[in-house]
């Protein structure tokens, strides 16, 4: 077995939750983290902070349905980015007859076609130098529906899709690209959802977290930042070299049911 070489990681939405989470756990593994998110004052808070332990970071902004931002962020980064984690995420509940066409149109913009759009701007240099790990946060909802949810299932089940493709396109080289599928990880996504839920059924926020989002899961806990940083420094491996266009789904038996 190989040691693992220290990587430049970028992570897209890292001011909050997941990406923030999956910053600190693989800064503090050795590896340099560009922390990315639509504003400045969380990227900067989160870098600090992995500064502050004895990790390394910078800090970029970066909106992932922006040519312009990602072409910025990208000429702006100290070093060549050889993992990319697509994490940028964001919720709407609601019934498809009331759901808002251009929220409906933003999430698909943020968790599909943004994973397309920068993925196309790093894959080049991945090409170039040989090597490349790209690494999406789908969801248990790349896999089942739920819901009030059509917009958000629709993105993540596209994100698979997008990746098989990707993986075929990306073959011939050292690059991969892998999507983890997480039931309910606690952040602020999940804490905003829990309220949101609980309006739309009309049950409690904690007949939302028992019977909506844990019940399914045979486990039934909430799933943790170092459980998926530690996927994904697998995922980066030279071990998991062969492993590409799929997912690694994380539900506590969820769907084996
Ligand atoms: P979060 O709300 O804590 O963080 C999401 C981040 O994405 C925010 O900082 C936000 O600013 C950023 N973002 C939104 N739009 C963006 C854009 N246009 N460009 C760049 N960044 C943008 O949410 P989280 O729970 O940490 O979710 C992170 C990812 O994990 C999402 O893709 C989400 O779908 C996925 N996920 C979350 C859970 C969960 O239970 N929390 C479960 C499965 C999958």
């Amino acid at each position: 077995m190989t040691e693992q070489a220290s990587r430049c990681i970028l992570i897209t939405g890292a001011g909050s939750g997941i990406g923030a989470g999956i910053a600190a756990e693989l800064a503090r593994a050795g590896h340099h983290v560009v922390v990315t998110d639509v504003a400045a004052a969380p990227t900067d808070a989160v870098a600090a902070s992995i500064l502050a332990s004895g990790g390394s970071a910078e800090a970029r902004v970066l909106d992932v349905t922006s040519d312009a931002s990602v072409s910025a962020c990208l000429g702006a980064v100290s070093r060549p980015i050889e993992v990319l984690i697509n994490n940028a995420g964001l919720q709407h509940v609601a019934a498809l007859e009331d759901f808002p066409m251009e929220k409906w149109d933003f999430l698909v913009q943020v968790m599909l076609v943004g994973v397309a759009r920068l993925t196309r701007a790093v894959l080049p240099g991945m090409r170039t130098r040989g090597f490349g790990r790209i690494v999406n946060l789908g969801s248990i909802h790349s896999l089942v529906a739920s819901p009030y949810k059509s917009a958000y299932v629709a993105a993540k089940h596209g994100l698979l899709g997008l990746s098989k493709v990707v993986a075929l396109e990306t073959a011939g080289t050292d690059i991969t690209i892998n999507t983890i599928c997480p039931t309910y990880v606690k952040t602020p996504l999940v804490d905003k959802q829990i309220a949101d839920q609980a309006r739309t059924r009309g049950i409690s926020e904690a007949a939302v977290v028992s019977e909506v989002m844990l019940k399914p899961m045979p486990k039934g806990v909430f799933i943790e930042f170092d459980e998926l940083a530690g996927i994904a420094a697998f995922l980066m491996s030279h071990a998991a070299r062969n492993i590409t266009g799929h997912t690694i789904d994380v539900d506590g038996g969820w769907t084996i049911q």
